[in-house]
């Protein structure tokens, strides 16, 4: 959901602001994404055109170990064949392909049918940044960051702390580490590369990334920071957590949830459960059931959705905090929630898609990161952007404990101490508000690269006709 969910926003602008013809085709497996989710994403089906591929199977070629990333990297591998056919069976052609981040493999097919090629980064600058610098990375350098955690030194950027390294990094062994650094070569061969942000969110990493002394040199591809794209909320919306919402006072509820896929031990449920009651405060909390096979504090589970009460909460936490407290099993309309006057703050896991949409609400966060690139996403809401606190999730401390999780909400809600950052969440919201405006950055940035697809396009008829 993380990616498709920009990925769909960027196709309804194209459509709605330039005038495109937008098919957006989908790679599921069996587990994953229904037409009728697909359905809530694009209200209307006219908009755009979205195409389930056949659904891929993997399971000949993964192991138990097998890391999301890898798999999703297979998932798109297995899934190019069907890809070029459809595409190939259009009656018109499309002009320019627009993949994510791991669909890069598709270029080939993209030269071949003359199209336009562009990448879409469904994450920050400095993410795409650490991307297209790995392929380039000085071994000795590699190694003081994976064997003796120094920060990584991206030309340009901030260093990236050896707690805050994305995962493929610390895995060279593993497949996963292949598969990002073909990432990061193929995202430098692209036409243009598009990112979830915005100018003023990251200007010292787009200023690093369009230097030609510095990542510039990387990359003939022009940076398009076309963001923040994120799901609007649906005005008609109802429901259970709404009305709930709706009879609580002013940014007066913690919003705590760890995306569509992230998963907590037993034991540190039980431990968010009871910092949430130290607290006192009020809270909403998107709870999935824990995983317990894996000694390790948190997991994706790709595609799994269920609705069983939550038995695994501590005996009378429900009925203790019944009067502050809602508790809603895996999922629940977050665009809706982070834009209701009643939510003061979110207990976050930093998938992109969730923190901008906490930033363009003018929600402060305690950022609460899992996996892939969130510890990065964390430590640039915190450190950088200024609209965050951490809780200290390291690998080798076994959970964070209760008191640690109550004093954080409780800062970051209501202390003094937390003003500063909540003031800066509410001025943040208008930067994100104004780069998308008539006349902002990335109003600006897509009006450019709407241009250039034309220019091809109208290059293209005129080869045709010449
Ligand atoms: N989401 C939601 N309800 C939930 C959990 C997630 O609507 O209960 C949406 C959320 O609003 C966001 C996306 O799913 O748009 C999750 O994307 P993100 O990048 O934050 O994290 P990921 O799920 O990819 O880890």
């Amino acid at each position: 959901m993380g990616h498709l969910i920009p990925v769909i926003e960027l196709g309804k602008n194209l459509v709605m602001h330039h005038n495109f013809d937008v098919t957006v085709f989908v790679v599921q497996t069996h587990a994953s994404i229904s037409q009728s989710q697909l359905l809530e994403l694009s209200p209307d089906p006219n908009l755009i055109n979205i195409v389930l591929l056949p659904p891929v199977d993997i399971s000949d070629i993964v192991q138990p170990t097998t890391l999301i990333l890898t798999q999703l990297a297979m998932m798109m591998r297995k899934a190019l064949p069907s890809l070029r056919s459809e595409i190939s069976s259009m009656k018109i052609r499309p002009t320019v392909l627009i993949v994510d981040l791991f669909g890069t493999e598709a270029f080939a097919m993209a030269n071949e049918f003359r199209m336009l090629k562009y990448v879409f980064i469904t994450s920050t600058a400095w993410f795409l940044a650490l991307t297209i610098y790995l392929p380039t990375i000085d071994r000795g350098e590699e190694d003081e960051h994976v064997n003796n955690q120094e920060p990584l030194n991206i030309p340009g950027c901030f260093p990236v702390r050896f707690k805050d390294t994305f995962e493929p990094l610390v895995n060279r062994d593993d497949q996963i580490y292949v598969e990002y650094v073909r990432m990061g070569k193929e995202i430098s061969m692209a036409d243009g590369i598009l990112v979830n942000t915005w100018r003023n969110l990251e200007p010292k990493t787009l200023r690093a990334l369009e230097d030609p002394k510095m990542l510039g040199r990387l990359t003939h591809a022009p940076v398009y920071p076309v963001g923040p794209l994120v799901r609007p909320v649906n005005p008609g919306s109802t429901s259970e957590v709404l009305t709930w919402l709706d009879v609580q006072p002013n940014e007066s509820v913690v919003y705590v949830s760890f995306g569509s896929g992230g998963t907590l031990s037993a034991k540190q449920t039980t431990e968010l459960a009871a910092g949430l009651e130290l607290s006192q405060l009020r809270f909403l909390w998107v709870v999935r059931p824990p995983f317990e096979y894996d000694a390790a504090a948190a997991l994706f589970r790709m595609g799994e959705r269920c609705d069983e009460t939550p038995s695994y909460l501590p005996d009378g936490f429900l009925t203790r905090t019944r009067e502050r407290g809602l508790v809603v099993p895996t999922w629940a309309p977050q665009a809706e929630i982070l834009d209701h006057p009643s939510i003061g703050g979110f207990v976050s896991h930093c998938g992109w898609n969730s923190s901008l949409e906490s930033i363009v609400n003018g929600v402060p966060m305690v950022t609460w990161p899992l996996y892939a690139e969130q510890r990065m996403n964390a430590a640039m809401l915190t450190e950088e952007v200024g609209v965050a606190i951490r809780v200290e999730v390291l690998s080798g401390k076994e959970v964070v404990g209760r008191e640690e999780i109550a004093a954080a909400v409780t800062k970051i809600m209501v202390e003094k101490e937390g003003e500063e950052i909540r003031v800066r969440a509410k001025t943040l919201k208008s930067t994100a508000k104004n780069a998308l405006s008539k006349g902002g950055s990335s109003y600006k940035a897509m009006d450019v690269l709407a241009d250039e697809c034309n220019n091809y396009q109208r290059c293209i008829q005129g080869r045709a006709l010449g």
